[in-house]
């Protein structure tokens, strides 16, 4: 399995804690994040520091690996588009299961239908990249707010509201009952109103 040997930014040497069960090994690092992790409004930012403090334990088939990533979230708010920012501590875990062998202890390459969702120890080494995206991305809000209370955008004019708590416009500004008037559905035979 040499050249399937795992090289990704996030591979991690599990030698020691080695084979013997319940032994165990407290890990500190600091990786940069490989690619944008996330959706099209939130997530973390390619080459973005992930600190991750990890424990690898020797399980009777594999190594389990338990711990918290901090990430730096980047986002959009959903209501007033105001940039978010913010560290976020997540919590890992997964088992990552010794590639069974034969006889020889030569490894067996599992079936084509194999579960793929295996995590597998390969020379040593484990992967903990599909770890952490998934985690990133379950973590993440559908809908990100700048704060849970965000009022998001004027309505009328589009100014956030959070940042003019007392905004409002005239009750009767001849410029917004022309817009009004302008957005309104066309009468009976009119030509085709457009909203902008
Ligand atoms: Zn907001
Ligand atoms: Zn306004």
């Amino acid at each position: 399995m040499t050249n399937n040997a795992p090289n990704g930014a996030f591979v991690i040497d599990v030698r020691d804690p080695g084979r013997r069960v319940g032994h165990m090994k407290e890990l500190a690092l600091d990786l940069a994040a490989p690619h944008d992790i996330g959706t099209a409004v939130i997530g973390v930012v390619a080459g973005s520091d992930i600190h991750l403090d990890l424990t690898l334990q020797a399980v009777g088939e594999g190594v389990l690996v338990t711990g918290t990533a901090v990430v730096p979230i980047v986002g959009e708010c959903s209501r007033c588009l105001a940039e978010i920012r913010y560290d976020e501590d997540i919590d890992l875990a997964a088992l990552f299961s010794y590639q069974p062998t034969d006889a020889r202890g030569r490894v067996i390459e599992p079936d084509e239908d194999a579960d793929e969702e295996n995590l597998w120890v390969v020379d040593d080494r484990v992967d903990l990249e599909t770890t952490l995206t998934d985690a990133v991305v379950l973590d993440l809000p559908l809908a990100p707010l700048c704060r849970p209370d965000c009022p998001g955008l004027c309505p009328q004019c589009g100014a956030p509201l959070a940042e003019d708590p007392g905004h409002s416009h005239p009750a009767h500004d001849p410029r917004w009952e022309a817009l009004a008037r302008l957005s309104q559905p066309p009468g009976e035979g009119g030509p085709e109103a457009k909203e902008d």
